[in-house]
């Protein structure tokens, strides 16, 4: 069970925070996820927007890569949900948060009519469980 140690509302953790949290709890600038699904997606995205106007990329201490886990069971096999494997420098997480934020912040779905389709929750979800895993509480 992570320990909250800060709590903010409204996606306004300061990023000194968020750097302090991660030199704590990744001490080996290292922060490994696993996605399927939709948190898979929107991670794609904010990753592929490159380097952005803060002149910043979401870096890696390996490429991202993707496998299938697979399971044999009454003489076949069995297929799981692709994953995506990352493994994030700490600064590369600081970048990935915001992004996920903007995301969040930025988007217009809503006058489009087509909420339903949107990522801006799990956008927005996805950067709360990265933070929750850090000590921070977003609600
Ligand atoms: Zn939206």
């Amino acid at each position: 069970m992570c320990e909250i140690e800060y709590t903010f509302s409204g996606g306004c953790t300061p990023e000194e925070i968020l750097k302090e949290q991660l030199e704590k709890h990744c001490p080996n600038d290292s922060y490994t996820m696993s996605l399927v699904g939709d948190d898979q997606e929107i991670a794609i995205e904010a990753i592929n927007q490159g380097i952005d106007s803060h002149l910043q990329a979401v870096t890696f201490n390996n490429e991202p890569s993707f496998r299938q886990d697979s399971f044999e069971g009454n003489g076949k096999t069995y297929y799981g949900p692709s994953r995506l494997d990352l493994d994030t420098t700490n600064e590369g997480i600081v970048v990935l948060c915001r992004r996920l934020l903007e995301y969040w912040e930025n988007c217009d779905c809503s006058e489009e009519e087509r909420e339903d389709e949107c990522k801006h929750e799990t956008a927005y979800q996805l950067r709360s469980c990265i933070l929750w895993t850090l000590g921070i509480e977003e609600i």
